[in-house]
């Protein structure tokens, strides 16, 4: 079992799970690039190789842990935490948690498809729905304080399998960081009334120069104080859902312009190892006052993170969590741009 060990020095968790050591990637230096596995445990018609399905979108009449499925939601067979773990919270200098919570693979095609870049609307749409659907039956668990919904593409970005797929981690406590953007969102819709993001797409608008695309309602654009280069926010401009109450008219719109996006991340980059982060509000009152709760869903809309992996962090973003970046927001908007115009 693992062990959520919070670090009282930093102010921050770790997470230290020993059963991750046998990830199929450990001990043999970087996964070489592989075509097609013999057996990929995330292809359609290898369901007996995962462990049984949580979740699946499915073609009507077709039976649990068999082909025939668009999504598939499984247990995380390398797991950081388990929801099998006792719930505990022990207290004290060295305070920790025993290693409760969700960790699940979503794949998110039964085509073995190695990048995001291949997926047609109807797929992108698919993973959307997912994960709407797992967010929305975790946040009635109430030892579930925070998910962390991500993807990981390609080596360099931590990703150990190839076949597209997302990760769920759910956890009994709220990250640090989280927990102030959590707090910062919350602040400004109560004096506001409107959320933070909606606010910041509107002038991001308005400036133009770090705008990717923006239309039908939905902007992309990189951020004026983006941590990583090239990196880009995708957002729809009046929503207030979060990503558990997500809108068919809401997915609708995000797609095209998310798909756009990829392609023109991968032409203009010409490879692209990216990691793609979901934005979730907070879910149970841990660590958090109750009043961020009440506005969650409205002052924390969902918005979609891509981060491509292009360069390393040395010990200064270790220590201060301030990021350099050597490209600016406004050079990589525009060469974007000119790869969606292409
Ligand atoms: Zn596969």
């Amino acid at each position: 079992m693992s062990d959520i060990r919070y670090d009282r020095l930093h102010d921050c968790y770790v997470i230290i799970a020993p059963e991750r050591l046998h990830r199929p990637d450990i001990g043999r230096g970087k996964p070489k690039k592989e075509a097609v596995p013999k057996a990929c445990p995330f292809c359609e018609g290898h369901e007996s190789m995962t462990p049984p399905e949580i979740f699946a979108l499915r073609e009507p009449g077709s039976l649990p842990n068999t082909p025939h499925w668009r999504t598939r939601v499984v247990p995380n067979l390398y797991k950081a935490v388990q929801i099998e773990a006792p719930y505990a919270h022990h207290f004290g200098l060295f305070e920790h948690w025993d290693g409760f919570g969700a960790h699940e693979i979503i794949i998110d095609t039964p085509r073995h498809l190695t990048s995001m870049v291949q997926w047609s609307s109807a797929e992108t749409s698919d993973w959307l729905r997912t994960l709407r659907e797992r967010v929305a039956d975790l946040r009635k668990d109430s030892r579930i304080a925070y998910i962390s919904l991500f993807k990981n593409e390609g080596a360099e970005a931590g990703a150990t399998q190839s076949h597209s797929h997302t990760q769920l981690i759910g956890l009994p406590i709220i990250p640090a960081r989280e927990r102030t953007r959590y707090r910062v969102a919350h602040d400004y819709f109560v004096s506001h009334d409107r959320p933070l993001l909606q606010e910041v797409l509107a002038h991001e608008r308005e400036d133009a120069r770090r705008i990717v695309a923006a239309e039908n309602g939905v902007t992309a654009y990189c951020p004026y104080a983006s941590a990583y280069p090239f990196e880009v926010l995708i957002a729809a401009d009046r929503v207030r859902e979060q990503i558990g109450a997500l809108a068919e008219t809401t997915i609708a719109a995000i797609v095209p312009t998310l798909q756009k996006v990829l392609s023109s991340l991968q032409r203009q980059l010409g490879f692209l190892e990216f990691n793609l982060i979901l934005a979730t509000p907070p879910l149970q009152a841990q660590e958090i006052a109750g009043e961020i709760l009440e506005h969650a869903a409205e002052s924390c809309p969902f918005y979609l993170r891509i981060v491509p992996r292009l360069y390393r962090q040395g010990g200064f973003e270790i220590s201060t969590g301030i990021m350099i970046n050597p490209v600016a927001p406004e050079t990589a908007s525009k060469l974007l741009k000119e790869g969606i115009d292409a």
